[in-house]
């Protein structure tokens, strides 16, 4: 049930993603699905990144950030607070334990870390299959907007144990926090 769930929020994502207006429905979900699938197998190394946390995140709609030179994942506490904050006000504690945004959103950069690796990539596009030409009997795979994303949150909840895609927080924090930012 949930499961459901968390896949309709993955393909209205996809379906947001530019590129994908007017793509089929059933494109999407199986994009979707082959992304979710992909993200929560995933075993990325253990590589030590620094961490810098900031306080800046709800001014500029930031809970955490990946930059790679030099690799740092900037952590935006003030956003950390305001979702865990969130979670107990929706009563989804049972979701996500106390302290699981933090640990949801390093895991979540470490993902966007490891899909930048270039075995990585090319794995993940044949795990999508979105085939942008073929050559004789070679298949070109093309990029699919929106799928790092999805991985990067299965990946996340996979790894901490969620009940629930960081996907549904990440929406519902988007709503109370950044309501100018709605659609
Ligand atoms: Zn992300």
């Amino acid at each position: 049930m949930s499961a459901d769930h968390d896949l309709d929020l993955a393909v209205r994502l996809l379906a947001g993603t530019p590129t994908h207006e007017g793509r089929d429905p059933l494109t999407l979900r199986q994009w979707a699905i082959a992304a979710e699938e992909f993200g929560s197998r995933m075993t990325p190394e253990e590589t030590p990144v620094r961490v810098v946390e900031r306080d800046d995140g709800l001014a500029a709609g930031l809970l955490a950030r990946y930059r790679s030179r030099p690799p740092v994942v900037e952590l935006y506490v003030d956003t950390v607070a305001r979702a865990e904050q969130l979670v107990v006000e929706r009563g989804w504690r049972h979701w996500y334990p106390e302290g699981s945004v933090r640990a949801a959103a390093l895991a979540h950069e470490q993902a966007h870390a490891w899909l930048h690796h270039a075995h990585v990539r090319a794995e993940f596009k044949r795990a999508l299959g979105h085939t942008a030409l073929r050559l004789g009997r070679r298949r070109v795979y093309a990029h699919v907007a929106g799928a790092d994303e999805l991985a990067a949150h299965a990946y996340a909840r996979a790894a901490c144990g969620l009940g629930r895609s960081p996907l549904l927080l990440t929406e519902a924090l988007a709503a109370v926090a950044y309501p100018e930012s709605e659609k």
